[in-house]
């Protein structure tokens, strides 16, 4: 069950068009598991229909049902080639097909992973692994987290916008637990402490604007080596 979507606000730049690449992609893969934001996008798209057909002739604000997704995905095929043939079954990567953890993601994700065919995990902190997509957007970088069962995240603020869908699993912080689908927004100066439930690994897909920032003093340490890299 679904409890956390993204505002109307998201919803109504994504059905005009107006919302960055990055964000689009997270709000497509939540509504591709959503029923009441699919309906809300519809609602959303029929409010702007009507707006403009009694105003008076401007340029059209809110697309036709879909279009916005094919754009994404045009966009996403649109990407270069970049899978890593020198050396496909070493220790360098893992390739996401062969892992159980993708099983389920939406489809605009699956697409996504076509175009990262092996991807490179890098451990944060104890229990916590990232791998950076390459989206060839340059403005925010877009991750998948996976969270170790049970592990504690390191506390950290956010000095951007961060926002999180779930993909698979689950983790909990101080406001809640947060399961399959479910969107998180994070503005700059929030401070939180995920931990993933103790039965499954926990999968996430990110975009964040600007480097997190660990608290503390295993910050001091590791803030200066954290930087987000667009790719
Ligand atoms: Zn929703």
């Amino acid at each position: 069950m679904i409890h956390h979507h993204p505002d109307n606000n998201l919803l109504l730049e994504y059905a005009s068009g107006s919302l960055n690449w990055a964000h689009s992609l997270v709000v497509a893969a939540h509504i591709q598991l959503c029923p009441q934001c699919a309906a809300q996008l519809k609602l959303l798209n029929g409010v702007g229909g009507n707006l403009l057909a009694s105003a008076t002739p401007t340029p059209s604000l809110v697309c036709e049902e879909g279009d916005v997704f094919s754009k994404l995905m045009q966009r996403i095929d649109q990407q270069p080639e970049t899978a890593d043939t020198r050396c496909p079954d070493s220790d360098r990567g893992t390739r996401p097909v062969r892992d159980p953890i993708f099983a389920s993601v939406p489809p605009v994700v699956r697409k996504l992973l076509a175009d990262n065919p092996v991807l490179q995990w890098r451990r944060l902190s104890k229990g916590l692994k990232e791998a950076r997509l390459k989206t060839g957007q340059s403005e925010r970088e877009v991750s998948f987290h996976r969270i170790a069962p049970g592990s504690k995240v390191a506390e950290h603020d956010h000095r951007g916008r961060e926002i999180t869908m779930v993909l698979y699993g689950s983790f909990s912080d101080a406001d809640g637990v947060y399961t399959p689908g479910d969107f998180l927004v994070r503005e700059p100066g929030e401070v939180h402490r995920p931990t993933a439930t103790q039965d499954q690994e926990c999968l996430c897909l990110s975009v964040v604007e600007a480097p997190v920032a660990l608290t503390g003093l295993i910050g001091k340490i590791v803030n200066p080596f954290l930087s987000i890299k667009p790719q």
